[in-house]
């Protein structure tokens, strides 16, 4: 019998605003005719891509994200995920053209605002046709595949103890401080609202695999955390900008309720811990003249955190949704971020908004992409 696939390698795309996602399948070697098959140059790339987790100077392979015994199309296979700056496509091309794959006949499945303004690049470089996926379809469909395939994807944060087992809610601090992960069901999922933090912010309602649509956004996103970062804290990496937010702290930068009050704003019920004015300490020189690099970077991150968080609460409860799950790069290496919009989906609720996350972060879109090859 002869069975048909589309030629390998098989890769799907997302060359998004800051990074390119690259999700690369390698089928498994399962018997001494299927490795034969394999040309010269299938299995440098194949090799070059598994043994290495760092690519020129800025790619990197996430290697604790590897999913093995994945089947697309019939084959069994582990799934790699690779991301560098969509400032180095060109390099990346390059690369790509020295490891030999312009000599393979190709299309890749491609998505991201880089798929269409690339494009030509592509063919030029290494003679590749991209064929072009929307988005926010790939962004659903590698959501529901990743979590369909492994069981420990989705989770939330939440205190070690159930909430009616403690007397009143902590403060902002020492609720943060007890947070920890813990895993959370996912095969249920309908109707959930899906918040994509990535350059910008997309909101999706899904109410089932293909029915969804854009609610809302807002382009104060990843991409504004780190603009702002580089501005004020003189950051030169997302890395830097979230480890000097980890050890600053925002309230010598934002007014709280209690600097305008003294204490709680009781008749509303706004305790005085919580910002009432993001970076209004700062239009006193005498604050500004001691801020540290680590505050205002902490500052910038709660920031942009509430304002994502309090536009996707708002989504949630006009749409009568209950579970927001958060997705993008934006929270990668960020704990805190994830631990922010959880308490602020709870509090803000009383409880009855549940924020969910997903251990692949920013690769839904690619892998999106990737399943074109199981149609
Ligand atoms: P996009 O598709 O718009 O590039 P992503 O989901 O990849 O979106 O998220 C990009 C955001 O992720 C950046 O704006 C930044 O906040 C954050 N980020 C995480 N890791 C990095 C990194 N290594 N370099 C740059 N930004 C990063």
């Amino acid at each position: 019998t002869y069975l048909y696939f589309p030629a390998m390698p098989w890769f799907g795309m997302d060359i998004g605003g800051t990074l390119t996602k690259l999700v690369y399948f390698e089928p498994r070697e399962n018997n001494r005719r299927e490795l034969d098959k394999e040309t010269e140059i299938l299995k440098n790339i194949r090799r070059y891509l598994t043994r290495n987790s760092a690519y020129g100077k800025t790619g990197r392979r996430d290697g604790h994200l590897q999913m093995d015994n994945v089947t697309i199309r019939g084959r069994r296979g582990t799934l790699h995920f690779i991301r560098f700056p969509t400032s180095e496509v060109g390099a990346f091309l390059q690369l790509a053209r020295s490891k030999g794959m312009a000599a393979l006949v190709n299309t890749i499945y491609a998505t991201g605002g880089g798929a269409y303004k690339f494009e030509e690049d592509f063919i030029k470089e290494v003679n590749m046709r991209l064929s072009k996926l929307d988005e926010l379809d790939a962004l659903i469909a590698g959501v529901l595949f990743v979590d369909a395939m492994n069981p420990q994807e989705c989770y939330y944060w939440a205190p070690p103890l159930p909430p009616h087992e403690v007397d009143s809610p902590p403060y902002l601090e020492a609720a943060l401080s007890q947070y920890v992960r813990k895993p959370f069901d996912f095969s249920n999922p309908y109707p959930f609202l899906l918040v994509n933090i990535g350059s910008g912010v997309s909101m999706l309602v899904v109410n089932a695999p293909n029915d969804y649509y854009r609610v809302s956004g807002t382009s104060l996103g990843g991409g504004t955390f780190l603009g702002l970062c580089c501005l004020l804290a003189g950051c030169s990496s997302f890395e830097e900008a979230i480890a000097l937010a980890a050890s600053g702290d925002n309230t010598t930068v934002d007014k709280l309720v209690r600097d305008i009050y003294g204490g709680d704003y009781e008749r509303f019920g706004l305790r005085g811990d919580l910002v009432a004015s993001s970076f209004g300490h700062m239009c006193s020189s005498e604050r500004r003249a001691k801020v540290s690099r680590e505050d205002l970077a902490r500052a910038t991150l709660v920031t942009i955190t509430n304002n994502i968080g309090s536009i996707a609460r708002l989504c949630a409860s006009n749409e009568r949704l209950e579970r927001v799950v958060f997705c993008g790069n934006f929270l990668r290496v960020n704990p805190l971020s994830m631990k922010l919009l959880s308490y602020a989906m709870s509090y803000w609720s009383r409880g009855a908004l549940k924020a969910l996350f997903l251990e692949h972060e920013g690769y839904f879109g690619a892998v999106g992409c990737l399943l074109r090859y199981d149609l």
